[in-house]
């Protein structure tokens, strides 16, 4: 067995911390960080985002490198459809971990690899990482016994690598469940300060985005990337069965929602007064467009709430119209609305 591992690298603790156990053991490591559309980039808050750049600077010269994977489409199937169902919200995490890992297992023979590393710890969730679980998962991909879990691997059967002598078992680890005090002093003694939050998961396990991802899929089950790519930002409103209205909550989200509109879409935004970048989708006309202009009233900074102001109503690609509008009241905006966002 070559030794040259390829590791599945979340960007949460576990996984930088697995992989370091065995660059300790003289063992270079190409890890493999997966991007979705649903949180798991780098510019994304959610603890899949982490930046791996400040680690491979520290652990390069020790053999490890890591490489860039979209899932895209795939993986956006595979969440309308998961398998094996899902955990506490829309996340399909065995899936998730099976898709992974079966990339992970392509990766291993493009660099010639022997075994796979991730960071999983026994029962640390009750959905994905138990015994049974691990079992079930290495045999569906075919990768019985190739599948090292060092933080947990003295607790579970000896691995191939293991068994061969390529890794030595003595210096793994028996870690269990949801605690992470050996993780901190472990990060502590290798340097890592940069800790990224536990655990949370991807957009998928937060209860507000999967409620939109829920009424997405619900008026449109066709839904894709382009509308997947929405939900991650502002408030979000349903005004009628085919149409979305979505209003930025900061300057930031305002600079995404203008920079997602695509062609079919209304912007609004306020010609006076500092205030939300809106957008506009699916099926709609003037009465929407209206609409969303008091909306966006609403969330701006116009001091007094009953006044009439200005808003710029744009078809995306059109020539932008003037209306006036009177901030929504409660009453008018607060059905329409999806999930907290
Ligand atoms: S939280 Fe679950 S679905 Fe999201 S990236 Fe992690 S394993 Fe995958």
């Amino acid at each position: 067995m070559n030794r040259h591992a390829v590791a599945l690298l979340s960007g949460g603790l576990d996984s930088m911390l697995a992989v370091r156990v065995i660059l300790d053991q003289g063992i270079p490591v190409t890890a493999v960080r997966f991007i979705t559309h649903f949180g798991c980039d780098p510019v994304s808050a959610g603890s899949c985002g982490h930046d791996v750049e400040p680690l491979v600077k520290m652990w390069g010269p020790l053999g490890f490198t890591v490489k860039m994977c979209h899932l895209g489409q795939d993986y956006i199937e595979m969440v309308r459809n998961p398998k094996y169902g899902r955990g506490k919200n829309m996340n399909p995490c065995v899936d998730c971990r099976v898709m992974m890992l079966g990339w992970a297992r392509e990766m291993m023979a493009q660099v010639g690899a022997g075994f796979l590393v991730t960071g999983e710890v026994l029962n640390q969730r009750p959905m994905s990482q138990t015994r049974e679980r691990f079992r079930q998962i290495d045999k569906d991909l075919g990768l019985r016994g190739v599948v090292l879990r060092p933080l947990s691997a003295k607790l579970l059967d000896p691995t191939l690598p293991e068994v061969e002598g390529v890794v030595d078992r003595e210096r793994l680890l028996d870690i269990s469940g949801r605690g992470r005090t050996r993780q901190y002093e472990m990060a502590k003694a290798w340097g890592v300060t940069e800790i990224p939050q536990p655990a949370g998961g991807c957009l998928l396990t937060d209860p507000g985005y999967s409620e939109r991802l829920r009424d997405l899929w619900k008026h449109d089950p066709k839904a894709g990337a382009r509308d997947i790519n929405l939900l991650r930002v502002g408030r979000h409103f349903r005004p009628s069965p085919g149409c979305k209205i979505v209003v930025g909550r900061n300057e930031d989200e305002n600079r995404m929602i203008e920079a997602f509109a695509e062609t079919g879409d209304t912007l609004v935004s306020l010609a006076d007064f500092v205030g939300p970048m809106t957008v506009v989708r699916g099926r709609h006309g003037p009465e929407e467009a209206t609409l969303a202009a008091s909306i966006t009233a609403r969330y701006a900074d116009v001091p007094d709430r009953t006044r009439t102001v200005r808003a710029v109503v744009s078809r995306k690609g059109g020539v932008p119209v003037m209306i006036e509008t009177v901030a929504a009241t409660e009453s008018e905006y607060g059905p329409l609305r999806v999930a907290a966002g």
